[in-house]
C-alpha cells in the first residue's frame, strides 16, 4: 500500500468512526525496536499501536509491517473509545470492517486516480472543514 493509499484509508475510517477534529499520524517503526518474548510465536512478532494526546486531540499508529484496514479500525476504536476492553475493539472492528466494505471498495478507486499525488512522507490532519490535508513537512 502507497503512503497516499495509507493516507486515503485513514481518513476514510476518521470519518466512519467519527473521530473528525483528530490529527491522526502513522509511523514506519522498524522492526527490530521491539524486543518480543521468547515464546511468541515469530508470526505474531509485529507492533501495530497507538499513542493517543486527548487534549492535542491527536493521535500517531506506530506500525512495523504494512497497515491494513483491520489494525487502523482497530487503534482508531481505542481513540474513540478510552474504556473499551480488547474483545470489544475487536468485535465492533470485524462488525464495522463488514459494514463497510462495498464503500471501502469505492473509497480505494479514488485513491487510484489521484496517484500522481503520491509523496514519500504524509500524515493526516483533519480541518474543521473535514478535509483531509496531506502534511509533508512534519519534522519527525
Ligand atoms: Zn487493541
Amino acid at each position: 500500500m502507497t503512503n497516499l493509499e495509507t493516507h486515503d484509508m485513514v481518513g476514510y475510517w476518521i470519518d466512519v468512526i467519527g473521530l473528525n477534529g483528530w490529527t491522526i499520524t502513522t509511523e514506519h517503526i522498524p522492526i527490530m525496536s521491539v524486543v518480543y518474548e521468547k515464546s511468541i510465536p515469530f508470526r505474531d512478532r509485529y507492533f501495530v499501536g497507538v499513542e493517543i494526546d486527548r487534549e492535542l486531540m491527536s493521535a500517531r499508529i506506530y506500525h512495523d509491517r504494512p497497515l491494513n484496514g483491520e489494525y487502523v479500525v482497530h487503534e482508531l476504536l481505542h481513540v474513540k473509545y478510552p474504556n473499551w476492553s480488547e474483545d470489544q475493539v475487536n468485535v465492533e472492528t470485524e462488525r464495522l470492517l463488514k459494514q463497510n466494505k462495498d464503500d471501502y471498495s469505492f473509497t480505494r478507486v479514488s485513491v487510484e486516480e489521484r496517484q500522481r499525488e503520491r509523496s514519500d512522507k504524509y500524515d493526516y490532519l483533519i480541518g474543521d472543514d473535514d478535509d483531509i490535508k496531506p502534511n509533508q513537512n512534519k519534522d519527525e
